[in-house]
């Protein structure tokens, strides 16, 4: 590496980041915010998927209408469709809607913990076991969660599970220019396995 103490500081935050958001073992990337973390997680599934599952020549990825407008930029980066999906009267993503819109198609599953536009946390421990049901990837936005819920939780208040101790769940995002308190631009992207982070 050209700047040996830039990887340092990028290994000492992920493993930070993966401690907090339920797996010490995870692996992943800082980024310059959470629209490029939300692109890595888009452009990961469609690889991951052109490498185990060939035969999708058009794949797409199931996003609830309250996922970030990034999700869309990504679809039409890397070649995937969105397929939005209809929210429940207290604004958190409808499981049901979620499970009949997946086709022989779908490559990735997301999710919000908490969605941006109202603050609440999406059932990511229902979703994910859909996509873990179809052996494809599912995805936690917590651009603006990751670095709050633990602590939230900590205060003792209840928080749905939504990290990557979450069965299914292969990758989070989380903002660190949002409650890290960084300057931005700098988000980070966490994997479940090594193999996943190569995508
Ligand atoms: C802020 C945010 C993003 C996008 O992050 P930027 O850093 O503004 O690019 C994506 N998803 C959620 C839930 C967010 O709050």
């Amino acid at each position: 590496a050209a700047f040996p103490s830039l990887q340092k500081f990028e290994t000492e935050i992920i493993a930070m980041a993966a401690s907090l958001l339920g797996d010490d073992n995870a692996v992943g990337t800082v980024t310059s915010g959470g629209t490029e973390s939300l692109l890595m997680a888009v452009k990961t599934a469609r690889d991951w998927a052109r490498k185990n599952r060939p035969e999708i020549k058009h794949p797409e990825m199931i996003l609830p209408l309250s996922g970030h407008p990034a999700f869309e930029k990504a679809a039409e980066y890397f070649g995937v469709k969105a397929v939005r999906t209809s929210l429940r009267p207290d604004s958190r993503a409808d499981v049901d809607t979620v499970r009949k819109a997946v086709t022989a198609n779908t490559i990735l599953i997301v999710g919000s913990a908490p969605a941006y536009p109202h603050g609440v946390v999406d059932p990511i421990h229902e979703l994910a076991a859909i996509a873990k049901e179809h052996k494809i990837l599912f995805h936690t936005d917590a651009c603006v969660g990751g670095f709050m819920l633990p602590f939230v939780q900590k205060l003792g208040y209840s928080v749905p599970d939504f990290d990557l101790s979450v069965p299914g769940v292969t990758s989070i995002s989380a903002d660190l220019h949002k409650y890290a308190y960084a300057a931005k631009g700098a988000s980070v992207i966490l994997y479940k396995t090594p193999e996943l982070r190569r995508h």
